[in-house]
């Protein structure tokens, strides 16, 4: 289940969080992907408006994790360095997984194994460094998602480009 997009400024790729926000249900577990400045912490900022949560969301470079409350709360984790996989470990995802958080992972890809198998993949790619432009490809695996990918696809509809 993949569908792939393009937002031309960052408030399009904060829309696009907010719309896969109304997808997300208690304990879902979103990973991000891509390089530093990608926009990862700005696909969050978009997830977290549209879980109704009003306090800023910055990158928790220096915290690791950062909880916020909303319609769904939201577990912010980045994953900045591979040495902190351990720190990750160690914190206990699975418990902060375990919770009713919706989890979201900045660099999830290094610690995927952890991560429960119901997940969506959100992959932001600059193809040129001084264009706004990005290439966003949502994967979604486990049963969880297969009934409401369609939904997914549609919510995103308006940033897919057609060739
Ligand atoms: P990351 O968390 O991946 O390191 P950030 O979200 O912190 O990235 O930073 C992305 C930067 O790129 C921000 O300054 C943002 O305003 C800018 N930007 C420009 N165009 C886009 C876009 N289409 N999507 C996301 N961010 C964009
Ligand atoms: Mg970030």
């Amino acid at each position: 289940m993949q569908v792939e997009i393009m937002t031309p400024s960052a408030e399009d790729t904060r829309e696009v969080g907010e719309a896969v926000a109304s997808l997300l249900r208690a304990r879902d577990a979103v990973m991000l992907a891509g390089d530093l400045g990608s926009g990862k912490t700005t696909f969050a900022q978009g997830v977290a408006r549209g879980l109704g949560i009003e306090e800023q969301v910055s990158s928790p470079t220096f915290t690791l994790v950062k909880e916020y409350t909303g319609i769904l709360d939201l577990a912010h984790v980045d994953v900045y360095r591979l040495e902190r996989v351990q720190d990750v470990v160690d914190l206990g995802l699975e418990e902060l997984g375990g919770g009713d958080d919706v989890l979201l992972v900045e660099w999830g890809d290094t610690i995927e194994e952890l991560l429960p198998v119901d997940r969506l993949r959100v992959e932001l790619i600059t193809a040129d460094e001084h264009d706004d432009l990005r290439k966003i490809v949502i994967s979604a695996s486990g049963p969880a998602w297969v009934d409401r990918f369609a939904e997914l696809e549609a919510a995103v509809m308006p940033w897919v480009v057609t060739a």
